[in-house]
């Protein structure tokens, strides 16, 4: 089949082809209605259908004779351990973890937050919430405690799964006090919190709240899993929006599963046995797409590593992974190749390993630049595939699709629309452009299967952020074009949000924290080139008249902003200089220039837009940027 014919009749016929994809998972009960869209445009897949993620992700295979089969490799250089699990082992954890929080009283629409770090038990928590028809919301271990109490006050969770620590290289971080001060922030309060104890750090446990997960799981029963509605909620995932509150995006049961399970063979070309390796976070979609839903689904091997790409122990560790567990399409973000790149240069490491069984190598999170596209071209043997996608939409929007046909790939694009994405480039004025015409990226509705329904809580917010610009089309926020052969090129974001090594970050939720100084009057971030990152933020600050700031003068004051988006956001911020000026350019509106101030940090051209409110202050910032500061 080639990708033309399935992607047009993916938009030709879309409930002819979802209900295609929609039989090759098992439901409880099958759907009949495929597409019904809200008058909203909301779309609303496989309504009358029921079934459980859980039990396609784990028990189906028992059923199908592959009980004994490996489900899960837990890899971590960080603890030195490997563990193996077989789809009946895993299926065993998850039942008894289900048994224990129906125990606790969770049950069906019933949110649990998970905190926990890249342990067996994330997944297990996240698979255990799903066979009970529970919400789970996991929230990346790097989060900082206002992050997390954020997330609580929002999902209004009954439980909280986590653990006693992490592990960063060779440092151990404590989780559970990061746990105890955001519920102490948090004007919800759960009831219970599970906490996973490991060996590198014990966490002290306050009774009746606090629970030991050994003694947990150990004493539950197993539970089966709930037939849910299709539409049922299966998770919240909390991504940054262009204002300082988080959005929570909903995903559904019935239209994940299927999605999933279609671009495991189509897009990643995988099925049963096959291994599968993403290198991300259970905290990020990537994590939950393709981590634990997708390849389980799928009936694949997947591998959860508890390492980084350099220095657990070296920059070869992901060829000794791909080696040791013979792992046939891997996927990671461009950032992590960078920092292999920058330790090993002629990637040398790699000779010292067979990595034969690898087919594809998948990267996303951001643009795939062509210098490392080409740096991988020449190390590898392998297809390269850039693929592009966001949090919302929980899989891929834009892919060379290997198991429908491998289509030549192109430096520095994605290559073409998934099918199901109705992709199209519009002006301002939301005019249709053409090729070569960069514009914004937007999706004609309704969305296909696995994308997010609704903003947690907030149906008006989802309208507004992503419906509202142009009517009819989903606001992707990047901006891009495509060529004369239809390939698409995704140039960066249209909005407030920059992409930090791949993590999506709100540059308003970096200023309100800024702001929140005793001695800063206010303040833009921008998101700057980096050469290993992609982009960092940086800050620059206006001082109230007469600011105090302190003994430690402007320095002591740079690291006491940059102390504080630690500790209100988490060190995966990078936000490691912050720039004491006396104005900043503004719209005669007093909207701040922001894209004036990046390419201008980054060295770029720039037009003096014609609305700004006085042009002087644009010398003013770049003697701030060649000597550190602008004397007041
Ligand atoms: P997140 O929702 O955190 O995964 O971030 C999604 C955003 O990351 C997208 O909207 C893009 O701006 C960027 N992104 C992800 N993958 C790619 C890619 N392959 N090419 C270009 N940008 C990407």
């Amino acid at each position: 089949m080639s990708y033309r014919i399935e992607y047009e009749r993916s938009l030709s016929d879309p409930r002819g082809f979802w209900r295609d994809q929609a039989r090759d998972i098992e439901w409880f009960e099958a759907p009949t209605e495929i597409l019904d869209v809200a008058p909203d445009g909301t779309a609303r897949w496989f309504a009358d259908g029921k079934l459980n993620t859980a039990w396609l992700a784990l028990d189906r295979h028992i059923r199908a004779g592959r009980g004994d089969e490996l489900a899960l490799i837990y890899d971590s250089p960080v603890t030195d351990r490997i563990e193996r699990y077989t789809f009946a082992e895993l299926t065993d954890r998850v039942a008894k973890v289900a048994g224990g929080l129906a125990g606790l009283g969770v049950g069906h629409g019933d949110r649990v937050v998970v905190y926990m770090p890249m342990v067996p038990e994330a997944a297990i928590a996240m698979l255990a919430c799903a066979r009970l028809g529970a919400v789970h919301s996991v929230v990346f271990g790097g989060f900082a405690a206002p992050e997390l109490a954020l997330r609580i006050d929002d999902a209004k969770p009954k439980v909280v799964l986590s653990a006693s620590c992490g592990i960063e290289f060779t440092n151990v971080i404590a989780y559970k006090p990061l746990l105890d001060e955001a519920i102490e922030l948090a004007r919800h309060k759960p009831e219970y919190c599970v906490v996973l104890q490991r060996p590198e750090a014990v966490a002290e446990l306050v009774p009746p709240r606090d629970l030991d997960w050994h003694a947990f799981e150990a004493n539950a029963e197993g539970v089966d899993a709930v037939p849910v509605a299709a539409t049922d909620p299966l998770y919240i995932l909390y991504t940054s929006g262009t204002t300082g509150k988080p959005k929570g995006v909903v995903r559904d049961h019935g239209g994940h599963a299927v999605a999933l399970n279609y671009s495991m063979s189509n897009i990643y070309g995988v099925g049963p046995g096959d291994v599968f390796w993403a290198l991300s976070d259970v905290g990020w979609v990537v994590g939950h797409s393709y981590i634990v839903y997708g390849p389980l689904i799928a009936g694949c091997t997947t591998v959860l590593y508890e390492g980084k790409p350099v220095r657990t122990p070296d920059a070869g560790a992901f060829w000794r992974v791909i080696q040791e567990h013979r792992v046939k399409t891997f996927f990671a973000a461009p950032t992590a190749f960078r920092a292999v790149k920058k330790e090993d240069p002629e990637a040398s490491l790699k000779a010292g390993y067979d990595i034969s069984s690898l087919e594809y190598l998948f990267v996303a999170g951001e643009r795939l630049d062509p210098p490392t596209y080409h740096w991988l071209k020449q190390i590898l043997d392998v297809p390269v595939i850039d693929h592009w996608w966001q949090t919302e939409t929980g899989w891929p929007i834009c892919a060379n699709p290997v198991g429908i046909e491998l289509i030549e790939t192109r430096p520095g694009s994605p290559t073409h629309p998934v099918p199901g994405y109705d992709l199209r480039i519009l002006d301002d004025d939301g005019a249709e452009l053409g090729p070569d015409q960069e514009g914004n990226v937007v999706l004609k509705g309704p969305l296909p299967p696995g994308a997010l329904t609704t903003v947690w809580g907030d149906h008006q917010r989802y309208l507004e952020s992503y419906w509202e610009r142009f009517p009819g089309f989903y606001l992707t926020g990047d901006g891009g074009y495509r060529d004369t052969d239809g390939y698409v090129y995704i140039m960066g974001r249209i909005d407030d949000v920059i992409n930090v090594a791949g993590h999506r970050m709100s540059t308003g939720e970096l200023e309100e924290v800024l702001a929140g100084h005793p001695a800063v009057a206010e303040c833009a971030v921008i998101g700057v080139r980096d050469a290993d990152r992609g982009q960092v933020p940086i800050g620059l600050v206006v001082l109230k008249d007469g600011a105090n700031v302190g003994l430690g003068g402007i320095d002591g004051l740079e690291n006491e902003l940059v102390q504080r988006v630690r500790s209100a956001i988490g060190a995966f911020a990078n936000f490691k200089r912050a720039l004491i000026v006396d104005r900043l350019p503004k719209t005669r509106s007093g909207k701040i220039l922001r894209q004036v101030l990046r390419r201008m940090i980054d060295g770029e051209a720039y037009e003096v837009p014609s609305t700004i409110d006085d042009p002087t202050i644009l010398s003013e910032i770049e003697e701030a940027l060649n000597t550190g500061s602008v004397s007041r």
